[in-house]
């Protein structure tokens, strides 16, 4: 039981990780590379799965389980149905007899005569192809002769067809198999699900800065009740506190940046000196704030506000 909980604990830790990465990151699809050496594998999510080496399939069916990310069909490919390998080679058989020594070869009519057959089987003289049936050359292509299509030929069993059998060669064990026996497998992108990752950021957040400000002996009280100059009823994001220092801070994302009128009010009303607002980079440029009230500090990442916190207690 324990077991299992200390289990799943950790799953949700690294899976809040990578949410908080996904969001830094602004990636919304994760879709999948191929390389020899490591087959589908999914670059995006790679530093997360191997901190925790944890399997990267694993880690995104999490996302999908909790509807932080949609599947989707990426594309389908043929791996060895023995040792799983997309490592193959591809063979085209004989229907007939199995033989892989077919040739490609050509199929022609000659106009003159009408005679149709295999162009790679005609002699040549005098460095042109002669007619079999009128014994003329051949001439010149789209006047004198036509392509009528292609086709394969066995060169054990001479037979003509049109359609030869595919047979694949696995590099990593050596086994040969049909496309009966092969495994065609689905390969799958994620889609994110940013609505519902975004209701979740500040409670993962919080929980992150308590975990980074735990290290340092720090007490960290979540939407703390105060009381102001005027006798209203205050919140801020979080308070801070280490020894007898204390640090009340609150906390702006992208769509709350109009409460930065509400947070100057209630900052005049507490009067306390350490006081932050974070808010984000990218908004604050376009901001007209006065920093002689407002004590603000700015982020780029929403994963560093743990530490902009951590360096103003300290
Ligand atoms: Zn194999
Ligand atoms: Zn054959
Ligand atoms: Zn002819």
């Amino acid at each position: 039981m324990i077991q299992e909980k200390v289990g799943r604990d950790r799953n949700t830790g690294i899976m809040e990780e990578l949410l908080l990465y996904i969001l830094d990151n602004n990636i919304d699809e994760i879709v999948p590379k191929f390389s020899f050496q490591l087959g589908f594998f999914y670059p995006e999510i790679m530093k997360i799965s191997t901190k925790y080496r944890i399997n990267d399939q694993e880690l995104l069916e999490m996302l999908v389980k909790h509807k932080y990310a949609i599947r989707e069909l990426h594309d389908k490919y043929v791996r060895c149905p023995y040792c799983k390998s997309y490592r193959l080679l591809v063979q085209l058989k004989c229907p007939h007899c199995g033989s892989t020594n077919v040739s490609k070869v050509t199929l022609v009519s000659h106009v003159p005569c009408g005679y149709i057959g295999v162009l790679e089987e005609m002699n040549i003289s005098e460095g042109k192809r002669i007619c079999p049936k009128c014994e003329k050359k051949l001439g010149a292509k789209d006047k004198d002769w036509l392509q009528i299509g292609s086709l394969y030929k066995c060169d054990k069993c001479g037979e003509l067809f049109e359609i030869p059998s595919v047979q694949f060669k696995c590099v990593t064990c050596n086994k040969t198999f049909g496309y009966k026996e092969a495994e065609y497998e689905n390969i799958y992108k994620y889609k994110i699900n940013f609505e519902k990752i975004k209701s979740l950021t500040k409670k993962i957040l919080l929980k992150s800065i308590i975990n980074e400000l735990k290290k340092d002996n720090v007490k960290v009280e979540i939407n703390p009740q105060l009381t102001g100059l005027s006798g209203l009823k205050h919140t801020a994001t979080l308070q801070a506190k280490k020894d007898n220092n204390s640090l009340l801070v609150d906390i702006l994302f992208e769509g709350e940046i109009d409460d930065i009128m509400s947070i100057y009010g209630k900052i005049i009303d507490l009067g306390q000196p350490n006081h932050i607002i974070l808010i984000p980079k990218n908004i604050s440029e376009d901001l007209s704030l006065d920093e002689s009230q407002l004590k603000i500090v700015k982020y780029d990442k929403i994963s560093d506000i743990p530490n902009l916190i951590r360096k103003k207690i300290k």
